[in-house]
């Protein structure tokens, strides 16, 4: 199939055609005609299959081509886009803007963090499209710097995050605030049986679009689970890292774990920044260009990256500590195996996690392999049966224990020999960096 089957104008096509997209992804393919034709849509597709162009492209059609605003009338916003967080508000401006070249798009991102000025002059300019997350969205709407009554399309990205118990208050506030009469998208890898519930009270009679299993992973990623003691995972972490020099996004549970974690790996000579919602939006800005860039090999972060982002050709995802929803783990993976792209997403486990492993593997429907890596195989093994799993291939990795445990000593030691690996390391990661796309 081509796009230009899809009913999208020539100034869109040639956007795309600059991309190198040379057909659209089963979601675009699927949601572009629909919203093109003025339904409201719930799509649930995998993160990392071009959910982004799918609502973008037809939104730009709708704005510019087919209900363009009549010269010199007064430029309101006319799109809302919410996200959850401000990195993925920034990501989908980057699309906004990129599928929008040719037709004179008008966008504004509003988030926390930076100052409010800049974004209340942006507004009294006039934008067509704003891209939100809801907090700060909610301080322009108490001080009545934007004007939601024009709002034609509402888009929510990963809306099953934009819905739970955390953003629903805000977002009832938000909803209040825009007409009745609009169109409404929904977008998200997950969609729970509460959250359809929920979203039907505010859509018209939503058409649901489902390119693959609910709540399931690209096939291109590959699972691995290395049972550890608790105490042994920063060293597995080091190992893991040395072995391979591959770009990593490492998934932590808490703001101070993930700080912690990413001052050690930096002290260890391996080049890593944390991100969470405790920095400031200029660390966090900064830590995220980093790792885009390649000049960060390796960047430990929170939840707070787990959903959306796009990091082109990441190839790993190390989860050092597994998430408390098992739906979390399906977004944190979704970073690596990209478009198509092969990824892997390794998960340190230790007994305290023997419980979510099973939610995870429940969720996930599948098998995922269990590796002892060996000289850090857990004082006991793991339990996993019950629930989710008869315990899934178990097989030791290659390499002889007796290597490697002296191996992580000399990490923890982080002596002379340590320095020199690092040396090494150094100049295997500088050769590759990773590009970045948006
Ligand atoms: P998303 O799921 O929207 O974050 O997109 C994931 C990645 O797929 C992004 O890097 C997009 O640039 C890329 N992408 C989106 N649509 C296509 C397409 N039709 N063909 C190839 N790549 C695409």
């Amino acid at each position: 199939m081509s796009f230009d089957t899809l009913g999208l104008s020539p100034a869109l096509l040639r956007a795309i055609a600059e991309q190198q997209y040379t057909e659209p992804t089963p979601v675009q393919a699927a949601a572009i005609p629909v919203v093109l034709a003025g339904r409201d849509v719930m799509a649930g597709a995998q993160t990392g299959t071009g959910k982004t162009a799918a609502f973008t492209l037809p939104l730009l059609e709708h704005l510019y081509m087919r209900h363009a605003r009549a010269t010199g009338a007064p430029r309101r916003p006319r799109a809302l886009i919410l996200t959850p967080t401000r990195e993925l508000a920034a990501q989908v401006q980057d699309s906004v803007r990129t599928y929008g070249k040719h037709v004179g798009a008008k966008s504004l991102t509003i988030f926390g963090g930076v100052g409010m000025n800049p974004q209340i002059d942006a507004l009294r300019r006039g934008v067509d499209i704003v891209v939100a997350t809801p907090g700060r969205l909610l301080d322009h709407m108490q001080q009545r710097s934007v004007d939601l009554s024009a709002i034609e399309v509402l888009v929510l990205d990963e809306a099953d995050r934009m819905l739970d118990m955390g953003f629903l208050p805000q977002m009832k506030r938000v909803l209040a605030a825009l007409p009745a009469q609009r169109q409404t998208l929904l977008f998200s890898a997950t969609f729970s049986t509460e959250i359809k519930a929920l979203a039907a009270q505010f859509m018209h009679a939503p058409d649901e679009i489902q390119v693959a299993r609910p709540n399931s992973v690209a096939a291109t990623v590959s699972h691995r689970v290395h049972p550890v003691d608790a105490e042994a995972k920063r060293d597995l972490l080091l190992y893991l890292l040395e072995a391979d020099a591959a770009q990593t996004l490492v998934f932590c549970r808490t703001k101070h774990g993930s700080d912690k974690l990413a001052k050690q790996l930096d002290k260890a000579g391996l080049r890593a920044a944390a991100i969470h919602g405790n920095k400031s939006q200029n660390q966090r800005t900064r830590a995220l260009a980093d790792f885009k860039s390649g000049r960060v090999g390796i960047l430990v972060a929170t939840d707070i990256a787990a959903r959306g982002l796009d990091i082109d050709q990441l190839p790993r995802v190390i989860n050092f500590d597994l998430p408390m929803v098992a739906e979390d783990y399906v977004h944190r993976i979704g970073r690596t195996g990209r478009a198509g792209a092969e990824g892997l997403a390794v998960s340190l486990v230790s007994h305290a996690e023997e419980g979510l492993l099973r939610d995870i593997r429940k969720l996930l429907k599948q098998d995922i392999a269990i590796e002892d890596v060996p000289g850090f195989e857990p004082a006991r093994p793991l339990r996993l049966d019950g629930p989710g799993g008869s315990g899934g291939p178990r097989q030791p990795r290659n390499g002889s224990p007796q290597a490697r445990r002296p191996h992580a000593q000399q990490s923890r030691n982080n002596g002379g020999e340590h320095a020199a690996g690092n040396q090494k390391r150094r100049r295997r990661r500088s050769g590759r960096p990773a590009a970045v796309k948006s």
